[in-house]
Parts: structure tokens; C-alpha cells; sequence
């Protein structure tokens, strides 16, 4: 079942299925948190070293887990990797395995909150972070030195869906030998080719679009086999960054509908999109699926679609406040990739504590939307914002 000639959608449902002596179709749930060993000796042998279907204790890695893991792990076209607790223990454990005093990182400015938190953490103890306008390539280059050890960007910007260039940024950063890991959660596994593009390394919040029904926290990290069993996974099982097994087996089953669910909120995006174009009181629409983007052929070559997120602009907190306050369909809350539309008003929610004048240059205006499609028909979407806007 690995076979790279099958889609993706087909190897989504079926690779990396463990099967126990029972033969169940359905991945199991080993809900458990240790493994009882044959004797001695076989304790003892796997404390020196675990086989591919040998586990020690769960926080190490669990049979669930380790489904999940391959499978995400072949989607993406990564040799491997290692599910975490929730998205920031990913991103968190991507940065923290490796980094040192002294080291240099070049970031993207335009970040999730908790992302830039995570950077002032390595900064705190000596990590140099320069941060760049991450669609600018002229930045990155300025910024990557021969010393530089990684350079890190949320592929897709949210919530102003800004994309940086994978390619652009990996042959700068590969020049110096520096790894290039992506936060690829807008840009989903249905529409990421980071590591043809040049990633090293692609962090998932497998919360988003990967449980898909806004039920559970996890994460991934998804590189070479050297990277995440000799580099990440020792700083990730000691400090406790495992994901239950459970919420492992609900990001499992989320894997094998997840091509199609991505594509259906995918195409009712783009339809939402250009329908509210021409919408009277719509200021701004944004959504890289739209020739109107700035970086359109950017978002076509690297993702082929235009993704699950679009982001509105209504000219005034009031006139945000008032639509949103008159949906029926769309959720006010601040998760997304979820099969339930959802709106959010970054400037009071996600990004409120950003300083003004940062928000407003990263283009998050008092009037800015950011929806997130769910697995509603358009139609009834698209009649939802507009009776919210008629008021
Ligand atoms: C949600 C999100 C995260 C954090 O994921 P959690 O699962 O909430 O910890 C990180 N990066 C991006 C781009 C996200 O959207």
C-alpha cells in the first residue's frame, strides 16, 4: 500500500494500517500507555533499541500513534514523523530539538500568535531571530547568513492568506546549509508539495483540517528519518510532547476523508469568493484563488488551489460586528479548517494583542474577516453572509 503510484486519496485510506493478530479493518484504538515484554531480556533489548513494531511507553510512541505517524508521514512525501499533543508542541519541537545559543533564525513576520511566542522563548535563551516580510524574497536574502541555522515561515499567512515562496525561500536558505521548516496548516497535505518545493521540514496543527470536525488537539512533524527519530524525537518523548492515542485514532480517521472534505471546502471557498466580489459593503476579498490576489500564480504553482480560508474586509469594526452578529450559518470562533463554517474577527480575537500599528501592517483592519469554509453548500453560505449584510 505504499506504493507512490497510487493517489493520495487511496493511500490516505489505507497505508500504514498495523493489523493485529485479530485482522480488524478498522484501525484499532491501543489505548494504552505501556507494553508488557515477554521477559527480561526483552525489556532490557528494547530499552537499547525498538523495532518498528516494539514500543517501551507512550510518550515514546504508541502502535494508534504510529499509524497516524506513517501515514501523514507518506502523504506529505516526508520519510517520517512524530505526532504531538497539539499543533504548538509541533511547532514548539520542531524549533527547541535542534536550536542552541548562539544559533541564527530567520522568520517570517506574519505569524500565529503562539509561533511568535515560541520564537521570544528561544530568544530568551540566546537564539538571534531576525524577522522578515515574508513574501519579500529580497528580505529573506538580506537576512540568511552563512551562519544561519533555519529559516521558519507559516507557508500561508493567516489570517491575510499572504504566501511565501517555498521554492524562493528554500534555495536561499539551502545555499547556507540552513533547514527550512514550514507551518503548512492553510496550505492542508491535500495541497502541499513543501517538501518538492524545497521543505525540510512541515509542521502540521493536525487540530485544523486533519480532525476536520474541531473534536481534538494534535499536531505533527513531518522530515527525514534522520531528522525526526535522531533530532526531534529525543527533545519531544522526554519532554512530553506525545499525542494521546486517542486523539491520534480521530486524526487517523481524519487522514481518509480529508482529500475529499479539502477540496469540497476548497472549491466552495473560490465560489464564495467571487461571489462576494461584486457584494455591496465588501471592501476586500481575499483569497488566493482569486485572480485578484496579488500573488495568485504564486498560490497556483505551489498549492494548485486556493484553500479552505478567506479573508473579507467590511470597512469598520461595526460593520464586521454587525454581520457577523447576523449569521445563522457561519459560527463566531476562532478554530478553522472545521466541517462547520466558522467567522472570526482577528483584530479583537487571534491578533488582539498585537500593537496597532504591527496589526495594521500586517493588513488586519478593524473591518477584516477571516472565514473559514466548512461542509455547508455554498449557496446557502453565500445567502447567509449576504443576509447578514443586509441587515
Ligand atoms: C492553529 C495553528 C497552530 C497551533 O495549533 P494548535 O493545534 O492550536 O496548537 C500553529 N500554526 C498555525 C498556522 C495554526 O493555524
Amino acid at each position: 500500500m505504499s506504493d507512490k503510484a497510487l493517489h493520495p486519496r487511496t493511500r490516505a485510506v489505507h497505508h500504514g494500517i498495523r493489523r493485529s493478530q485479530y485482522g480488524e479493518m478498522a484501525e484499532a484504538l491501543f489505548m494504552t500507555q505501556g507494553f508488557a515484554y515477554d521477559n527480561s531480556e526483552q525489556a532490557e533489548a528494547r530499552f537499547i533499541k525498538t523495532g518498528p513494531d516494539e514500543f517501551i511507553y507512550a510518550r515514546y510512541g504508541n502502535p494508534t500513534s504510529r499509524m497516524f505517524e506513517d501515514r501523514i508521514a507518506n502523504l506529505e512525501g516526508t520519510e517520517d514523523a512524530f505526532a504531538t499533543a497539539s499543533g504548538m508542541a509541533a511547532v514548539n519541537g520542531a524549533l527547541m530539538c535542534f536550536a542552541k545559543p548562539g544559533d541564527h533564525i530567520v522568520s517570517s513576520r506574519a505569524l500565529f500568535g503562539s509561533c511568535l511566542y515560541v520564537l521570544d522563548v528561544l530568544a530568551r535563551f540566546g537564539v538571534e531571530i531576525s524577522y522578515v516580510d515574508g513574501t519579500d524574497l529580497d528580505q529573506w536574502q538580506a537576512a540568511i547568513r552563512p551562519d544561519t541555522k533555519a529559516v521558519f515561515f507559516e507557508s500561508v499567512s493567516n489570517p491575510t492568506l499572504e504566501i511565501v515562496d517555498i521554492a524562493g525561500v528554500a534555495k536561499l536558505a539551502h545555499a547556507v546549509g540552513a533547514l527550512v521548516i514550514v507551518d503548512n496548516v492553510f496550505a492542508t497535505p491535500v495541497y502541499s508539495r513543501a517538501v518538492e518545493q524545497g521543505a525540510d521540514v512541515v509542521v502540521y496543527s493536525s487540530t485544523k483540517h486533519i480532525d476536520g470536525a474541531g473534536r481534538c488537539l494534535g499536531g505533527v512533524i513531518c522530515g527525514t528519518r534522520e531528522f525526526v527519530r535522531e533530532v526531534a524525537e529525543p527533545y519531544l518523548k522526554h519532554t512530553g510532547a506525545a499525542i494521546s492515542p486517542f486523539n491520534a485514532w480521530i486524526m487517523l480517521n481524519g487522514l481518509t476523508t480529508l482529500d475529499l472534505r479539502v477540496r469540497a471546502q476548497s472549491d466552495t471557498a473560490l465560489t464564495l469568493a467571487t461571489a462576494l466580489q461584486d457584494q455591496p459593503g465588501v471592501s476586500r476579498v481575499i483569497y488566493p484563488g482569486l485572480a485578484s490576489h496579488a500573488q495568485h500564480d504564486l498560490a497556483m504553482r505551489q498549492m494548485g488551489a486556493g484553500g479552505t480560508m478567506v479573508a473579507v474586509d467590511l470597512g469598520s469594526k461595526e460593520a464586521a460586528f454587525a454581520a457577523m452578529d447576523r449569521m445563522r450559518i457561519f459560527l463566531i470562533s476562532n478554530n478553522l479548517g472545521d466541517a462547520k463554517s466558522i467567522v472570526t474577527h482577528p483584530s479583537t480575537t487571534t491578533h488582539s494583542r498585537l500593537a496597532e500599528e504591527v496589526r495594521l501592517g500586517l493588513g488586519i483592519t478593524p473591518g477584516l474577516l477571516r472565514l473559514s469554509i466548512g461542509l455547508e453548500h455554498a449557496d446557502d453560505l453565500i445567502a447567509d453572509i449576504r443576509q447578514a449584510m443586509a441587515g
